[in-house]
């Protein structure tokens, strides 16, 4: 249904993954020429790797009351064409979402699918040589193949052509129309076919072009069933009014009220001349256009995959969804279609409807005719799905629209994952592997008694969690990053490779500093995990832990004081290869000449060879 526009072709590529080392933390006797008074030698024994003990445990989640269930839904998408990176941004974005809500211990159902049915399905289809049957299984394989590149934990894949939908569609379409609100009528307007869609004359441009296409909109008359969506103009103005929340972001409900206030017309719901359909119950010379179609796979979606079919069930395993998140272009039928069709059934609304942004690429709006689209399997094979995601969700503010060029997404995830965070904890595993036999001397809590890097952490993280909670996930990259400069900052004012080489005091105070700035990243591990997953379970490879681990992590494990003292970290190596920018790669086979790097060498780096 994503706005059933026209999607460029492209390959499904697999990801790369360029990282795939094992852990190699073997704890070794503490041998070193420092001295560290008792109080700094780690009390445990060291014969076994420290894994699970520190405050991150899972035993928060095993009260006896029943987890809250979050449900939200990406667009179901249309089918006309391959994915593209419209729709793995919003997937992305859910995907973080669903992550994020998981790490605090919820029952998460996150739905996703592809839209199957409709007059232009039937068309590509032809002119593919294929059935629409199977055009429709390559196009949703290439869907789910894109989403396991970059690493999508979907929990619900539905398609529209599933009969488990199609039984819902038509018990749904029958309580709306036992409610009154469904008639037949003759229709007549101008028609775009690309949109698939009636169009009123005041919304057109010149020539009567549709303003998506471009193209002008046909004269077509057809008898048609439509919906009453004139008699739900009140209720949807009180919900409103009553929740104004239930449009997000907040400057998009002055839109959506407008829409209402401006008069809702009753809407075709059925098509005369399409076949590639559900049929309408009791009428199979018609079938259901996409709203009565599409929209009910976030219901059909949660019914479970053995149980007999129904509406009833399926909205009993789920059913009001936490919220949908979907674009712009989408949102009046996301919230002011879908919630009066709801009502009519008598199903309680969605708590939130959330409608993203669009992408641009270099400034222009990406378009096949502009041949200037952006792929997004050609980005996660050559950058990796952390570089991928952590770009858009970190450099787009969520709700608004965004750019991507090459240049800005090479420096921003090198400057961030490979220099702010992947050097830091690169040059510490170092430094700690040099002076203390990669093990910790101390517990973190102890470590950082009365010190002002944890306080800064312990607000940022704070910052960060309030920041997912609504959904401003670029402000919560942001300050998890700020995490990462702050340890930078201590490192460089602290100096630790300085006092190892003092020794004494001097030493005990640097080996603490250390503990200290791998606690904060223990912390940046759990907090961006929700954007850059394999990202962050490196890091926390490095710091010694097992998968299982990683995966059982909670939220309240951002808490200080994870670290203990004798845990022993793996052998220091990088957890984010730095992007090397195409065009130095380029003038350097031109030229034969050594490449030098356009940013100059980080910090960190020198700090690392002192
Ligand atoms: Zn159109």
């Amino acid at each position: 249904m994503a706005a059933r526009i026209n999607y460029s072709v492209q390959n499904t590529l697999c990801l790369l993954n360029p990282f795939n080392y094992s852990i190699n933390a073997k704890t070794t006797h503490f041998k070193t020429g420092i001295n560290f008074s008792k109080n700094l030698i780690f009390p445990r024994k060291l014969k076994s790797p420290m894994f699970c003990t520190c405050a991150t445990s899972n035993n928060d989640l095993q009260s006896s009351e029943p987890a809250e269930t979050f449900v939200l839904t990406t667009p179901l998408y249309y089918v006309n064409a391959p994915p593209h990176m419209g729709s793995a941004y919003t997937t992305i974005a859910a995907d973080a979402i669903a992550r994020f809500q998981r790490l605090l211990g919820k029952k998460v159902i996150f739905v996703t699918g592809t839209d199957e049915h409709g007059e232009k399905i039937a068309a590509s289809a032809a002119a593919a040589g294929s059935t629409p049957s199977d055009h429709c299984d390559v196009i949703s394989q290439a869907y789910r193949t894109l989403w396991k590149d970059l690493e999508i934990t979907y929990d619900k894949f539905i398609r529209t052509t599933d009969p488990k939908h199609e039984g819902i569609v038509k018990e749904f379409y029958s309580r709306v129309l036992a409610k009154g609100d469904i008639y037949r009528a003759d229709y007549e307007g101008l028609y775009c076919v690309n949109c698939e869609e009636y169009k009123d004359e005041k919304e057109l441009l010149d020539n009567n072009c549709c303003p998506t296409h471009l193209k002008p909109c046909i004269e077509r008359k057809e008898d048609n069933y439509f919906f009453a969506l004139s008699k739900y103009q009140k209720q949807l103005e009180e919900n409103l009014t009553r929740n104004p929340k239930f449009v997000q972001p907040p400057f998009r409900l002055n839109e959506v009220q407008s829409w209402i206030k401006s008069g809702l017309k009753d809407f075709s719901i059925s098509r005369a001349s399409v076949d590639w359909g559900i049929p309408v119950p009791n009428n199979n010379k018609q079938t259901i256009y996409v709203w009565f179609d599409a929209l009910l796979g976030y219901i059909s979606a949660l019914s479970a995959e053995n149980e007999q079919p129904d509406l009833q069930t399926a909205v009993s395993s789920g059913w009001p969804a936490s919220l949908h998140l979907i674009g712009k272009d989408i949102l009046r039928f996301h919230a002011v279609y879908w919630p009066a069709m709801l009502m009519s059934a008598g199903l309680d609304l969605p708590k939130n409807v959330f409608g993203h942004g669009f992408l641009t690429k270099d400034g222009m709006k990406m378009g096949k005719s502009l041949g200037n689209t952006l792929e997004p399997n050609e980005l996660v094979h050559n950058f990796g799905s952390d570089a991928v995601r952590y770009f858009f969700l970190r450099e787009v503010e969520f709700g608004s629209d965004g750019d991507y060029s090459e240049e800005r997404f090479i420096n921003i995830v090198n400057a961030h994952l490979a220099n702010t965070i992947g050097n830091l904890l690169n040059r510490t595993l170092g430094l700690l592997k040099k002076n203390c036999q990669s093990t910790l001397v101390v517990d973190s809590a102890v470590a950082a008694e009365g010190n002002a890097l944890k306080d800064t952490v312990e607000k940022l993280v704070e910052k960060a969690r309030i920041h997912y909670e609504n959904l401003s996930l670029s402000s919560a990259c942001e300050a998890v990053l700020e995490i990462g400069n702050a340890g930078n900052a201590y490192m460089d004012e602290n100096a630790p490779w300085t006092l190892f080489k003092q020794g004494g005091a001097a030493s005990e105070a640097a080996a603490k500093d250390l503990v200290i700035i791998l606690e904060a990243m223990r912390i940046v591990a759990i907090a961006l995990s929700p954007v850059a997953p394999s990202f962050c379970w490196r890091i926390y490879e490095q710091l010694g832990y097992s998968k299982d681990h990683f995966n059982t992590v909670t939220w309240s494990g951002t808490k200080w004081g994870g670290l203990k003292g004798g845990q022993v970290m793996a052998q220091p190596k990088p957890v984010f290869a730095r992007i090397e920018n195409k065009t130095e790669l380029e003038d350097e086979a031109a030229t034969k000449k050594p490449v030098k790097s356009k940013q100059k060498k980080p910090q960190a780096q020198v700090a690392a060879e002192a």
